[in-house]
């Protein structure tokens, strides 16, 4: 019943490994990001001494006090729906935002950066009214002012979908991304090698169709409160 986090890993790791098989590409072309929102140093320090390196976590808040407790050398990215506000601290304790939403927040981390901060861009492709993100014809323009700043640095997309219980639901909103990346990439001339999306339920999905970020949580921390 009480599965310890390398048993947990473990099984999250042989799906990883099924589903790039599945899709004929190669293990590396696939990041494991931890997302540790909610939970403790104790958990990130123990997925930490399991070998993992890349942290998710959702709210500068949470990341501001937890992250000086947790093991240094460990690389934090954001995931979560940043205020123009926060952007100062965000861009201390972040090495990559996947969650860039307004070109006014762009602009922000720019400003704030002290050296490269890469960050995706976060989409809403499927027009649902209540989620952040931007439109997918906002891209294009986004991404054009993004190559005429000096800190930030666009390397891809990334989208939260809509939930469904069933994954396969979820395929036509991953593979909306997937299109989207490739004719931004043609259209900006800009490459766009990073596709942050799956979660714990639909990463195999997400993996099939393209993704090079997959963002788990409760499949290796266990569910949240
Ligand atoms: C919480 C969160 C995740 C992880 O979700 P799980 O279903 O627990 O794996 C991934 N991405 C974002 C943006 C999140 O907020």
């Amino acid at each position: 019943m009480n599965e310890t986090f390398e048993q947990r890993l473990e099984r999250v790791e042989q799906r990883i490994a099924k589903a790039c098989q599945n899709a004929g590409r190669s293990r590396e072309e696939v990041r494991l990001l931890a997302v540790s929102k909610t939970k403790p140093p104790e958990a990130v320090r123990e997925a930490a001494g399991c070998g993992l390196r890349l942290f998710g976590e959702n709210r500068v808040q949470e990341a501001q006090s937890k992250i000086p407790l947790c093991p240094p050398g460990l690389e934090w990215h954001l995931i979560g729906h940043l205020q123009t506000n926060k952007a100062k601290i965000a861009a201390r304790f972040f090495q990559m935002v996947h969650s860039v939403d307004s070109l006014k927040l762009l602009e922000a981390l720019d400003s704030h950066a002290g050296t490269t901060l890469p960050v995706l861009l976060q989409v809403n492709v499927s027009g649902e009214a209540a989620k952040f993100g931007m439109k997918p014809d906002e891209v294009a323009g986004v991404i054009e002012t993004a190559n005429r700043l000096q800190k930030c640095e666009v390397h891809g997309l990334m989208t939260i979908p809509p939930f469904s219980p069933d994954p396969e639901k979820t395929r036509v909103h991953f593979r909306a991304l997937r299109e989207l990346r490739d004719r931004l990439q043609q259209e900006t001339a800009t490459p766009l090698p990073e596709l942050s999306m799956g979660m714990s339920h639909d990463l195999e999905v997400a993996i099939e169709e393209g993704s090079t970020w997959v963002r788990i949580g409760t499949d290796l921390f266990g569910s949240r409160n």
